[in-house]
């Protein structure tokens, strides 16, 4: 698949966050709203359901993980959590439906977010957090990271990480590299000069960016997570709407809880 700018263009598209593709330029470079008008105060940046009002939760700062690596792929496999990871990019309506079923579910997430997206959407960085949800850094524009130079690749990342503490007073308490699952050494040692202690990296893939349908994602989750397990999974896309119910419960059944990555390592 070579031509995605239209499905870029509308917003309806975010690459999967492990193919390095060559084919999509930063979503709306020109910073206008996406077509359907909702902008920063549309109806998907609202809070809702059952998020907290009122008070806003604190964004906490980047997670230091003793006895962790410096990439962290997973979780205690002896423990009962997981954590759900999601490439935060898209419709801001699918992404706040998605945070309201893990809400309504009792699960918190994670939600690496673009920093282009955080421009075009600002509110949904307080909607994450009054959702009870973790907020990380998941680069400027989403680009190859791995495959830049440094001074570019280091700009993606700062960029995004000034994006967050200019909304929520803090860089995100993760950073995940976009289009790959796992950093280089050089990503890994510009993240942590940009003040990440570590890369966020993953053991599932849900493959959910590819749109197989939500019987197909709850599959591919199910199959694979057990305690411990970080999965990767992306807002925005109306299958990973549908499947998380479903996911969550079938964690349920197994004795297993999503929590925060925080939760999850610490
Ligand atoms: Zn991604």
């Amino acid at each position: 698949m070579l031509r995605t700018a239209t499905a870029v263009a509308a917003g309806a598209l975010a690459p999967g966050c492990a193919t390095a593709r060559t084919d999509t330029a930063p979503v709306r470079a020109s910073g206008a709203p996406p077509p359907g008008g909702t902008g920063p105060s549309g109806p998907g940046a609202r809070p809702s359901g059952t998020a907290t009002s009122g008070a806003a939760r604190r964004a906490r700062p980047p997670t230091r993980a003793p006895g962790l690596p410096v990439q962290i792929q997973h979780g205690p496999r002896r423990g009962d959590a997981v954590a759900l990871t999601f490439h935060g990019q898209g419709d801001p309506k699918t992404a706040a439906a998605l945070l309201g079923e893990a809400e309504r579910a009792g699960a918190r997430v994670t939600v690496l977010a673009v920093g282009s997206w955080l421009d075009e959407q600002p509110l949904m960085a307080r909607r994450i957090l009054d959702g009870g949800h973790e907020l990380g850094n998941h680069t400027q524009r989403h680009l190859d990271l791995c495959a830049l130079p440094a001074p570019e690749a280091y700009a993606e990342i700062t960029g995004c990480a000034d994006r967050l503490r200019k909304l929520t007073g803090t860089i995100g308490s993760w950073f995940r590299p976009s289009r790959t699952q796992y950093a280089t050494a050089l990503v890994t040692r510009l993240a942590r000069k940009a003040g990440y202690p570590h890369v966020l990296s993953y053991d599932v893939d849900s493959l959910d960016a590819d749109d197989p349908g939500a019987p197909a994602v709850q599959r591919t989750v199910l199959d694979r997570a057990r305690a411990g397990s970080i999965v990767s999974l992306h807002l925005g896309h109306a299958g990973t709407v549908a499947a998380l119910p479903p996911i969550l419960d079938g964690l349920h059944r197994r004795g297993l809880r999503a929590v925060t990555t925080t939760e999850l390592v610490t």
